[in-house]
């Protein structure tokens, strides 16, 4: 007992999740030791070299800030690895900070990727990790390490749906008897939403403002279906006109009208895949109801709109933005789920 507790202290087991927007690390024995955003900050020398500066929150902070030299890059904005180079980098750098930069046995790692990830994708992944040092590495999906992170049975021969509304992807699964039996991956989620807020903002008021303000503003006041609360803030941006800095207040209601395209392609696409489940798991989804992750999730009234228009059951996770990586987690404790619920690499 105790000398198992020992080794559960000094293993070096990691579970990732390599998000679009934020990653999340785990050590075995420990839990969650940190949560970053998924972006890394680079500046390039007259050589045309790239040194990265920061990573993780630092670097998200210089998002739209950066004199020409710095770049703040997104290396995986779009749901897939748009930037290998840059992955690695995030990620190994992630995997040794885990480990306080000490020297470690080599850790065996499980990842959790986006299930539309390609073969180059997948070899990216792994050869960053393995750089990084690790001797073991799994890949799991993200809509099934969520499933595991919520607690779902998906061991069972029971339907059990799950939607992952994360920063460039929203995933849509249909799992049982640890497999997945049909899934859509999007590239639609949180970050369409900043953009389309931004647009809306630019045509009806002229007022040019960044994705990182549009994204505070959807997190405070957004919905993505009415209730009485109509509350307003402050939006300090850039007139297109006068081109000089300008504040107006904007509503909930107009954020919602903003997000309205994003978020019905989002409701489609669950639509869709509901109709496209078998029967019999269709029946289990109706009356167990389909569980929400992601950031997204926390978008006020997102499961209301879901229950009107699927009239299923929806519940949020009880940590959203922490189901991927607790599951990742319990993979790597369970061999059952680290031989079936993982992916060939
Ligand atoms: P990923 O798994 O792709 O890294 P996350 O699950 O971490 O993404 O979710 C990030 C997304 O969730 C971002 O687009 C962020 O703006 C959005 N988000 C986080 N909190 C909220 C909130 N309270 N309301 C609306 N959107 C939110
Ligand atoms: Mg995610």
């Amino acid at each position: 007992m105790v000398f198992n507790q020992l080794l559960g202290m000094f293993s070096n087991d990691l579970a990732i999740d390599l998000g679009t927007a934020n990653t999340l690390v785990y050590l075995k024995g420990k839990g969650i030791v940190f949560r970053e955003p998924s972006v890394v900050a680079v500046q390039r020398n007259a050589r045309g070299e790239q040194n990265v500066v920061a990573v993780g929150k630092a670097a998200k902070d210089m998002l739209g800030r950066t004199p020409g030299s710095i770049m703040a890059i997104r290396p995986m904005k779009d749901g897939v690895i748009a930037d290998f180079e840059i992955t690695e980098e995030m990620l190994r750098y992630f995997i040794l900070r885990a480990h306080n930069r000490k020297t470690f046995v080599r850790p065996r790692v499980v990842i959790g990727v986006p299930s539309g990830i390609t073969p180059v994708e997948k070899r990216a992944v792994r050869e960053s990790a393995e750089t990084a040092g690790a001797r073991e590495i799994y890949l799991v999906e993200e809509p099934m390490a969520a499933a595991i992170g919520a607690g779902l049975p998906i061991k069972d021969a029971t339907g059990n749906m799950i939607v992952d509304i994360g920063g460039g992807t929203t995933e849509v699964a249909v799992i049982s008897l640890s497999g997945t039996v049909t899934s859509q991956s999007i590239r639609v989620a949180g970050d369409k939403m900043d953009e389309a807020l931004v647009q809306y903002v630019k045509r009806k008021y002229s007022l040019l403002i960044g994705e990182r303000t549009a994204e505070v503003i959807k997190m405070t006041i957004g919905t993505a279906y009415p209730d009485e609360d109509n509350q307003s803030m402050e939006v300090k941006g850039r007139d297109m006109v006068t081109g000089i800095p300008k504040t107006l207040d904007i509503t909930s209601q107009e954020v919602r009208e903003a997000l309205m395209d994003p978020i019905n392609t989002i409701v489609e696409t669950v639509r869709m895949t509901l109709e496209k489940t078998p029967p019999e798991l269709a029946a289990d989804i109706v009356d167990k109801g389909i569980i929400l992750v992601g950031g997204g999730a926390l978008l006020k009234n997102m499961d209301v709109l879901l229950r009107e228009v699927t009239s299923v059951p929806i519940t949020i996770a009880d940590d959203p933005l922490s189901a991927v990586v607790l599951g990742a987690g319990r993979v790597l404790d369970d061999i059952e789920l680290l031989k079936h619920a993982t992916i060939a690499l």
